[in-house]
């Protein structure tokens, strides 16, 4: 380790020299109470930014061991502590001038929810941080500008981390509540385990948000109502006593005429997989963090999927046990996409009519007549629904706005109105058994065979081989390993870049040295999880300098982006 004079000796000679002269700055530094590192030097002003990163004791940082100590409260503790630099940063970037990248100093910027990111690493065990950020090396042209790049590591960026990183001077009470935040959040996560609920929505949330391409709070939204019926209430251990409306497990119908929210209901148990910032409105919108969104997907890859459940009998005699596309129409997208959600280990399925395909969700009776049983190749979901419950104890949450047969299955149905929600469960029974009975008529279906979750890739000899491979991140809706291209824009539970592009390298990682014709998907699958855990995001890069912008994905979006990459061969 060097210390800080000498890193202002290197610049003061390199000063004037060509771009690549800053490469010498490259390095571990002790300033006063912190390390910076000097991770990776970028090759020219216009290249993407200098890798930089800065290390604090954990005793010298102070944050208290309840706050590090738990997984949780460490999450949310460094997610507080990203968005605090990241506003001081903002003050200091570009003040520094030159071309291309000059002067920028840029940090992770979290959006609503609260990830586990390589930005800031906490150690459980000493509460050491780990913070990494990127600079870009200012310059005149290509002619290097030291004297702007001593001005931003000796001035404002150890003003930028004073403010930050030191529990001492930390606005303590925000971060308290922060923690207490987190472990109510927790609490609920586990409460709804123990009442076998599915999903928790507080009374007083606010679910729509600003617009299509913002997701923070609407303001003046209707706040959220819980029906009498559906009321749980909660102790929380910092908050207290919070009501709201418990979602049992089992299959719940959200109905409701256009436009009354019922999207929007889901949208917001779509995110509650993943804890929300104070002030978003959907703190407390709490959902079984195994739910996963499904919705159809025209055109996506199927690897070898067993959609045998409900997908049979293939004109083109197809085998549907090991089905294989690279062009999926509506219904088998959406099927595949229900199975391989089994196979990720899943309790609950959340779907929305508007983005499904209808003849996987239903087929009304008149079709049934008309359009024999034998001449139809898909077991629509509706059929399978109430075993997917009792046999394999996945819930569903449906929003239906059109079609009334799914009153036949739900235990429990919820009517918008006006954005507030209404328990209409008895009135629906008793509307729909006035009906001719879309259940009453239809031959007894025989139980599905087990889905056979048993896919073994093979080893990708040509991946495991070169050892340049880039991973590219298309913002959310991709992510490219060298020329292949894994289109995850319908992924909708993804909800940051930065988990896209952690599932790139995720991917990278298990064609180079996890795929052997051996191990199934979800021994891999496991296995890139247990990595994460042990050594934390950047273990899968395998890069000399660990990526600054890295978030953790779940496991069900972990086996999403396995499934949807088009390279992988059995
Ligand atoms: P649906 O799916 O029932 O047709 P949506 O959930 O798409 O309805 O909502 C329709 C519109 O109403 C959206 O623009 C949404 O932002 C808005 N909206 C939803 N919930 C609320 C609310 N609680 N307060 C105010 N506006 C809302
Ligand atoms: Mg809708």
């Amino acid at each position: 380790m060097k210390r800080a004079e000498e890193l202002q000796a290197i610049l003061r000679r390199i000063d004037h020299r060509g771009y690549p002269a800053y490469k010498d700055t490259a390095g571990s530094y002790q300033f006063g109470s912190y390390v910076l590192g000097i991770d990776h030097v970028q090759g020219d002003p216009f290249a993407s930014p200098s890798k930089v990163s800065i290390r604090i004791d954990g005793a010298k940082a102070g944050f208290p061991a309840q706050m590090t100590g738990k997984k949780h409260t460490r999450i949310a503790l460094a997610d507080a502590l990203i968005r605090r630099f990241g506003k001081e940063i903002e003050r200091y970037s570009h003040q520094a001038k030159g071309s291309g990248k000059s002067g920028l100093i840029s940090v992770s910027r979290p959006g609503q929810e609260v990830l586990e990111r390589s930005a800031l690493e906490i150690s459980p065990d000493t509460g050491d941080l780990f913070i990494r950020l990127e600079i870009g090396f200012p310059a005149n042209g290509r002619t290097i500008n030291a004297g702007e790049l001593e001005k931003i590591l000796f001035r404002f960026l150890p003003e930028c981390i004073r403010k930050s990183f030191y529990y001492q001077t930390a606005d303590q009470k925000h971060l308290a509540s922060v923690r207490e935040l987190a472990e109510d959040q927790y609490y609920i996560r586990k409460e709804l385990k123990e009442q076998r609920l599915a999903a928790f929505v507080a009374d007083g949330s606010i679910l729509p948000r600003e617009s299509g391409i913002s997701d923070r709070p609407m303001k003046q939204a209707v706040r959220f109502r819980t029906p009498d019926s559906m009321r749980v209430v909660f102790q929380l251990p910092n908050a207290g006593r919070i009501e709201g409306m418990g979602i049992p497990q089992g299959v719940t119908l959200i109905v409701g005429g256009g436009y009354h929210g019922k999207s929007t209901l889901l949208k917001a148990l779509e995110r509650g997989v993943y804890n929300h910032i104070a002030g978003d409105g959907r703190e407390y919108v709490i959902t079984d963090d195994t739910a996963v969104k499904i919705r159809a997907e025209d055109g996506r890859s199927i690897q070898h999927t067993d959609i045998s459940m409900f997908i049979n009998g293939l004109p083109n005699g197809k085998d549907t046990k090991a089905f294989r596309t690279e062009d999926a129409s509506g219904s088998t997208s959406q099927a595949a996409n229900v199975i391989e959600a089994m196979e990720a280990g899943t309790r609950l399925f959340l779907i929305d009519e508007d983005t499904s395909a209808t003849n996987f969700m239903i087929r009304d009776e008149l079709m049934a007549r008309v359009v024999h049983q034998e001449m139809e190749p898909i077991t629509p979901f509706i059929d399978r629904v109430e075993e997917l419950y009792t046999a394999y104890g996945i819930s569903t949450i449906l929003v239906a706005g059109s079609c009334g047969s799914y009153f036949y299955k739900a235990d429990h149905v919820i009517q918008m109105m006006q954005y507030e929600p209404e328990e209409i469960t008895q009135r629906a029974r008793e509307e729909a058994g006035r009906f001719a009975d879309y259940a009453k008529d239809r031959p007894q279906l025989a139980a599905s065979a087990h889905p056979m979750f048993n896919r073994c890739f093979a080893r990708d000899q040509k991946a495991a081989q070169n050892d340049r491979m880039k991973v590219k991140g298309m913002g959310k809706d991709a992510v490219s390993i060298d020329r292949d291209t894994i289109e995850l824009r319908y992924v909708e539970q993804l909800v940051d870049s930065e988990q896209t592009m952690a599932l790139g390298y995720m991917v990278k990682y298990a064609r180079q040295r996890l795929f052997d014709g051996k191990k199934d998907l979800q021994s891999v699958a496991e296995l890139l999880e247990q990595i994460v855990e042990e050594k934390g995001i950047g273990s899968v890069c395998e890069s000399r300098y660990l990526p600054c912008n890295l978030a953790v994905p779940r496991v069900q979006e972990i086996y999403a982006c396995m499934n949807r990459c088009r390279a992988l061969r059995i």
